[in-house]
């Protein structure tokens, strides 16, 4: 079987797939497993280290003689279609050519470039950070400044960035609201006293999410409906200086604050339509790869989606989703 992509979505694939026995070549780009996890420290909703989350996966393929793993691979031509499948594969040590029944597809995402966001200060001032940064400087437990290298009294996130919006991506990246409350709630823990807000549009933290929602409300962070319209540097106290309107109340408000955290969404990485079309499956309009009536299915038999590469998920659906793709793909091997 071959999996394109090693995240925690083609990690969970390839391990349940190797625990029936079917051989596995599992195929990532990158030089290191774990996709966008490997960024992140502790992850909604149960607080689990990402890091575990991966080794738990990695570890099981490293003891498995039917799992090939290729880090640092890249895919030049991909041809076939079920039963036969043919893959050209570029690795470190030359070139390998791999035959499949089915092929299954965790390419997740990219995490959304706000280069282009100069109304926020995104690139200009080194405080206006990502929220993927922001999640290094929580799991190294070093949340200070880039400006001064020192623990900030006010940490503010904004939602929606890439996502929602005309100018950039309108359809909804799922999981930001769930984790800006979750690593809002990690700053309090680590930063009792800083002043944490988050502003948002609309806040999407379904099932048990909600409970982290509550928890941060009673933990301190302040909600404040608003998409600001910008961010100004160098009034007040020379930190940074958002302005919004309130959207519940109607306020034009000014808010100082020391870091500026944005809640980047995702978008499809570059090569999706290339592999979606050598595959014969269609792209929703997202960008990402479309699914055929029920999860993991596609148009074309014998190829499965799952995971983030199907459009932004939690990782508790990407496992499910994995799972789900290794059973049908085992379901048509073995008749
Ligand atoms: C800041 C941030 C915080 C988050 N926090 C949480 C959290 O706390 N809890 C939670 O549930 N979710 C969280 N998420 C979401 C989480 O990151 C995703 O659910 C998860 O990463 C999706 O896993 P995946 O394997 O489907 O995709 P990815 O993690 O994107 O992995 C895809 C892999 O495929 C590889 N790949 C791509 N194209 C190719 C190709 N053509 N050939 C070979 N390899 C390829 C990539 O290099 C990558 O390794 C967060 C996301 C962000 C941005
Ligand atoms: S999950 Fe929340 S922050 Fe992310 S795009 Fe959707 S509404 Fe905006």
């Amino acid at each position: 079987m071959l999996i394109i992509g090693g995240g925690i979505t083609g990690l969970q694939a390839a391990q349940n797939l190797s625990q029936v026995g079917i051989g596995v070549v599992l195929v990532e780009q990158s030089d290191q497993l774990g996709g966008n996890l490997k960024a992140l420290g502790s992850t909604f909703p149960e607080g689990r280290g990402a890091s575990e989350l991966i080794a738990a996966r990695a570890n099981a393929l490293k003891d498995s003689s039917q799992v090939t793993v290729l880090t640092e691979t890249e895919i030049t031509s991909l041809t076939g279609e079920y039963p036969q499948f043919k893959a050209t594969l570029k690795t470190s040590g030359g070139n390998k050519k791999v035959e499949s029944q089915s092929v299954i597809v965790t390419t997740g995402f990219l995490p959304f470039n706000p280069m282009d966001m100069k109304h926020y200060g995104f690139g200009k001032h080194p405080d206006v950070i990502t929220a993927l940064e922001l999640a290094g400087k929580i799991r190294d437990k070093k949340i200070v400044t880039n400006s001064e290298e020192k623990e900030p009294a006010s940490v503010t996130f904004i939602q929606c960035i890439g996502s929602r919006d005309q100018r950039t991506h309108t359809y909804c990246s799922a999981f930001c609201c769930m984790y800006a409350v979750h690593m809002a709630t990690l700053v309090k823990d680590q930063l009792p006293d800083c002043r944490v807000t988050i502003l948002y549009m609309d806040l999407r933290t379904p099932f048990c999410t909600e409970l982290i929602y509550e928890d941060a409300r009673r933990g301190g962070v302040t909600f404040v409906r608003s998409k600001p319209a910008r961010i100004q540097t160098g009034t007040g106290n020379g930190h940074l200086t958002i302005q919004c309107e309130d959207t519940l109340d109607g306020a034009l408000r000014f808010l100082d604050t020391e870091m500026v955290v944005l809640s980047i969404g995702a978008e499809p990485p570059y090569d999706t339509e290339k592999l979606a079309a050598s595959l014969k499956v269609d792209c929703e309009e997202s960008g990402f790869f479309k699914c055929d009536g029920e999860p993991v299915f596609t148009k074309a038999k014998g190829v499965f989606i799952a995971g983030a590469a199907s459009g932004p998920k939690d990782i508790t659906t990407c496992l499910a989703e994995g799972s789900a793709a290794a059973a049908q793909a085992a379901i048509l091997l073995k008749g």
